[in-house]
């Protein structure tokens, strides 16, 4: 059985006892006689799953009864459109950080739902921090405030997140949810996009304050009724069941969240997530410039580690050889080119030795 180290940044590598499980129950899922694939949505054994997961959540961010989890298909990417239509009235303001190229994303399509304010931008800078306190200027009564928790492409994260007073902070969390413990009953909302760090694709996870979806808009700007698929409060109402859930999706988040909590859960997640972190900053720091981090120190980020090498030429020889030594999925993002180790959760300690020590040789052999 040849399984690699996976450094890809979404789909990414899940937790071998997951798939491990998920083969087992594959063919007969405990009893049914078929697969969770192959199982109505409507019964019990996936109403449980469903269910199961919802309280996963909760229980893995320390949320209650004020709380709901969403299921909904169509990626975080959906989530950047979904958040406006609901949230974002006409004669209404939404404040946003920009950090890098995701959060750049959510913009775009909240401008063609409302009117945004850019709250803070690091675009200058070239998104290789989050901004401070000070550099965050809010507008006066805001629909709500976005921000990134962790920037994929850059590499960089929040590591304390913003004060926002009274308005509603929303996050995108696709890329370091269920990686560290924080305070979730901060957030009226947060979505990720389920295939970095908690499953596969097909699913966005939606962590809701109960009493935000109420106060959601039913029309948009233009004065058109919003469709009941693109409602929050569709979701809640139905359990995520308003129509055909991705339901294999939701089943593999679920084993992966089961797999957290046997690790003990978020601050013990987070022990090893800095372990592994420290093992490559610490071959980059030690390589004498060799390699440039392209996080400042105070925004680096503990999931998607971002350098570049002496020239462009190094770098595909880097990628090439770390494929060859076993380790892929290296390549940084086609927008800003160099190298990015994607190093979610399931991705074990293992791997980010094997990393670090061909780092150190490829300075040996190229330095
Ligand atoms: C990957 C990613 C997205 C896009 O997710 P999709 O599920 O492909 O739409 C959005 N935001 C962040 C931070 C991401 O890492």
């Amino acid at each position: 059985m040849g399984r690699i180290y996976n450094f890809n940044p979404g789909p990414a590598v899940l937790p071998l006892p997951v798939l491990e499980q998920a083969q087992s129950e594959l063919i007969d899922y405990r009893g049914a006689g078929m697969s969770v694939m192959e199982m109505s949505h409507r019964s019990k054994d996936y109403e449980a799953i469903n269910a199961d997961a919802e309280a996963r959540v909760k229980r893995l961010l320390g949320l209650g009864e004020d709380y709901r989890v969403l299921f909904v298909q169509g990626g975080a990417s959906l989530q950047f459109a979904m958040l406006p239509l609901n949230f974002l009235p006409a004669g209404a303001t939404a404040d946003y950080i920009l950090s890098g190229s995701w959060a750049q994303k959510a913009i775009d399509e909240a401008t063609k739902v409302g009117a945004v304010n850019i709250a803070a931008t690091m675009k200058e800078e070239r998104y290789t921090r989050m901004p401070a306190a000070d550099e965050i200027a809010l507008s006066e009564q805001p629909a709500y405030v976005h921000i990134t928790s962790n920037e994929t492409i850059q590499g960089v994260q929040w590591t304390q997140f913003p004060d926002v007073g009274a308005a509603p902070l929303v996050s995108d969390m696709s890329s370091d949810i269920m990686s560290r413990p924080f305070d979730a009953g901060k957030f009226a909302l947060i979505y990720a996009g389920a295939q970095k760090n908690i499953g596969p694709s097909g699913v966005a996870v939606v962590i809701i304050r109960q009493s935000w979806i109420e106060q959601a808009a039913t029309t948009l700007p233009g004065g058109a009724t919003l469709p009941a698929i693109l409602r929050y409060a569709t979701f809640a109402k139905n359990n995520s069941l308003y129509n055909t859930p991705p339901s294999f999706a939701v089943y593999m988040v679920n084993l992966v969240l089961g797999w957290i909590e046997d690790q003990g859960g978020l601050a013990a997640i987070e022990q090893v997530n800095r372990q592994k972190a420290d093992l490559i900053y610490a071959a980059i720091d030690g390589s004498d410039g060799f390699y440039r981090g392209h996080a400042a120190l105070e925004s680096r980020s503990m999931m998607n580690v971002t350098f570049r090498l002496p020239s462009e030429d190094l770098e595909k020889q880097f990628v090439s050889e770390a494929k060859a030594a076993g380790m892929v999925g290296l390549g940084g993002h086609r927008s800003v080119g160099g190298i990015r180790a994607s190093i979610y959760n399931a991705l074990t300690l293992e791997a980010c030795q094997a990393l670090a020590g061909f780092m150190s040789e490829f300075v040996q052999k190229n330095g």
